[in-house]
């Protein structure tokens, strides 16, 4: 069975229960696989005939071995995924992968689902509760939130950046009560995540059971792997490469991308397209890594992070080391993280233009997470020529950012069904204006 180690280079492995149930490892590294299973090519050319769920079986089953009974993963994934996952198309061989269509309307759903179930499942086997300690810059913590309601054993706190989440994002958060705790953080979403951190390496909590659900934890990164086997398998069902354009903050969404690569899916490149918090895109030129502190706050909230989590695993998928901190202890393979990453930053100014055109030319409405994608694909095209199959990852529903949208195109993009009365909720949530010391103080007293 597959076991998992730490990119900070502690000694332990753990399988995935292990690794789940623990967040982060306990030298402050990120799990990942030790090995990558190739999934054969007949596997792979069965997928156009299989429904979301048993692709998920698939390319997720070799992690979990015999950790989870077949049967119960089976249940577990046709449950979490009782929703679309449309694949439209704008033009030529050009597609929209529309992952909003979960519960809270982000792709964060994909993850957060799969990931509640299976930690319920051990918790349950072991007669154990957890307390979730996570961070979000606006669609993390819904989709958690969400996706833990309501389950026994398992309490959720979520921070997030007071002044950076829009009025539905928070709404999301705060109108569910029972065993969801919202906090507002004054201050941006690395001061959420560093607080997170500093709360799972501090001495005094370790009687906690703290536990992440950030895109730190490696299984909110397996689940994000299925989607992108599920869009080649229905854009390029005759097995070609696929262009996969990826709008991108944390850089889990990508990592979840380049794990189904190194499963053996065909892809011809991914784009990791950022908003101005350009600190990776400036990596990949110069191969110099610095941290934008503070982060930027562009219009794509969800992606304002100016040193993701997740490159330490980026790198060493690469045979690289980072830190915690962002220190590059070893470099990666540069040349050939090029060959599959084309990374490219857009601004606000692109972004909305991108969400003007793709109205007026195409009759999509697009939202700034997705438009950044969508920009970083074109940007991708004229610089290297015309590719298709192309998708570009609308990561949420426009009903998520109505004032932009609505200033950009007019359009007041449409409630979905699941967002429906969300305005009319009554909101319950902490704030919090002390930096750690008062979130510490605030575990302390009431968990
Ligand atoms: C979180 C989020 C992103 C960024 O995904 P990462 O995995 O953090 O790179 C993009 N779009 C939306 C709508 C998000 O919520």
């Amino acid at each position: 069975m597959i076991k998992f180690f730490s990119t900070n280079g502690h000694q332990e492995r753990v399988d995935f229960k292990g690794a789940l149930l623990a967040g982060q490892a306990p030298d402050k590294g990120l799990y990942m696989p030790e090995s990558l299973p190739i999934l054969s090519q007949e596997i792979i050319q069965g997928f156009p005939q299989m429904s979301y769920h048993q692709i998920a079986y698939q390319v997720i089953k070799p992690y979990i071995g015999e950790l989870v009974a077949e049967q119960a993963l089976l249940d577990m994934l046709k449950d979490a995924y009782s929703f679309d996952v449309p694949l439209e198309r704008v033009y030529d061989g050009k597609y929209l992968l529309r992952l909003d269509r979960g519960p809270t309307c982000s792709f964060k759903d994909f993850a957060a689902r799969l990931m509640a179930r299976l930690m319920q499942y051990f918790l349950k086997e072991e007669g154990k509760s957890i307390i979730i300690l996570t961070a979000t810059s606006g669609d993390t913590g819904s989709a958690v939130a969400h996706a833990f309601y309501g389950l026994e054993n398992i309490r959720v706190i979520v921070l997030f950046p007071e002044k950076e989440v829009t009025e539905r994002q928070r709404r999301q958060m705060t109108t569910l009560g029972k065993n969801i705790y919202p906090l507002a953080v004054a201050g941006k979403f690395d001061d959420c995540q560093a607080q997170v951190k500093q709360a799972f390496a501090d001495p005094d909590l370790a009687g906690l059971a703290l536990s992440s659900a950030n895109s730190i934890n490696i299984g909110r990164l397996l689940p994000q792997a299925v989607y992108y086997f599920y869009a080649h398998s229905r854009v390029a069902p005759g097995g070609e490469k696929v262009v996969f354009s990826v709008p991108s903050g944390n850089f889990g969404d990508l990592m979840g991308g380049l794990i189904a690569l190194k499963m053996g899916l065909p892809v011809k490149k991914f784009v990791a397209a950022t908003n101005e918090n350009d600190e990776f895109p400036l990596f990949m030129q110069t191969g110099r890594y610095e941290p934008i502190q503070p982060s930027k706050n562009c219009i794509s909230n969800a992606m304002n992070v100016g040193h993701p989590s997740n490159l330490a695993r980026l790198f060493a998928l690469y045979g690289g080391q980072m830190d915690e901190s962002g220190q590059v202890i070893r470099q990666p393979e540069l040349s050939a993280m090029r060959e599959e990453i084309y990374a490219v930053s857009i601004s606000d100014e692109e972004t909305r233009q991108t969400i003007k055109d793709a109205y007026t030319r195409y009759m999509v409405l697009l939202e700034p997470h997705g438009a950044v994608g969508w920009a970083g694909l074109q940007r991708y095209l004229r610089e290297f020529g015309d590719w298709n199959p192309a998708v570009s990852l609308e990561t949420a529903d426009p009903a998520k950012f109505p004032d932009e949208i609505v200033r950009l195109t007019g359009i007041n993009p449409p409630l979905p069904p699941a967002m429906a009365s969300l305005d009319e909720k009554e909101e319950n949530y902490l704030r919090m204006a002390g930096g750690y010391a008062s979130l510490k103080e605030y575990l302390m007293e009431f968990f």
